[in-house]
């Protein structure tokens, strides 16, 4: 049962991810995670993704499909997981395709949290992490607009996509997510279908 996280930073995808892996007992795969934890290592590596992290730009795509392969294919996410993260450009989204069919792995939903830009930034300024000044915050929205959000079209096509408001307390916001999973098959109920 594979879910795939999108939404801009800020919409509450890394709160709602968590919850919804809970509730669907499934892990829980940030590749923001996954790459802080790879920066804590000195490697040469390790140092140039903090910098491009830093910054507020993408790291290369090849290094975070590989992260994201390995990980799937570790025991606990063989029921499925939440990816939160990835794929963020039309590249990882076409190499994940390919991954999960040729991996018997099909996306089960994509979930697309959407809040306004004046919101994302309130929150960003508010959630005060060392990395999120203005300059940075901008960079961020500007990268999700430019390389992640024809994911949008990309997964509505393919019939997977389910758009949640992000307004509102994360209970509200869970509530509506939740709203929205019940009324669709799990993977074995389709295959009986
Ligand atoms: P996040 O915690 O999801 O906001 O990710 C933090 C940073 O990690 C991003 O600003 C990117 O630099 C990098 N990152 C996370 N996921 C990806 C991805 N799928 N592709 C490229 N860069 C990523």
């Amino acid at each position: 049962m594979l879910v795939i996280m999108l939404g801009p930073p800020g919409a509450g995808k890394g709160t709602q991810s968590v919850r919804i892996a809970e509730f669907l007992g499934v892990p829980h795969c940030s590749t923001g995670d996954m790459l802080r934890d790879a920066c804590k290592q000195q490697t040469e590596l390790g140092q140039k993704v903090a910098e491009t992290m830093r910054s507020g730009r993408l790291v290369p795509d090849s290094l975070v499909e590989q992260i994201v392969a390995e990980r799937l294919s570790t025991p606990d996410c063989r029921k499925g997981c939440v990816l939160d993260g990835f794929p963020r450009t039309l590249q990882q989204a076409k190499d994940f395709d390919r991954w999960a069919d040729a991996n018997s792995r099909p996306i089960w939903i994509v979930v697309e949290i959407q809040a306004d830009e004046e919101t994302l930034f309130e929150r960003l300024l508010d959630r005060g992490r060392h990395d999120d000044d203005r300059e940075i915050i901008h960079e961020r929205l500007r990268q999700y607009e430019l390389l992640t959000l024809p994911l949008s079209n990309y997964y509505q096509s393919r019939g997977v996509l389910r758009v949640i408001d992000g307004l509102g307390h994360p209970d509200e916001v869970f509530e509506r997510i939740k709203t929205t999973i019940d009324k669709i098959d799990t993977p074995a109920q389709q295959q009986k279908k």
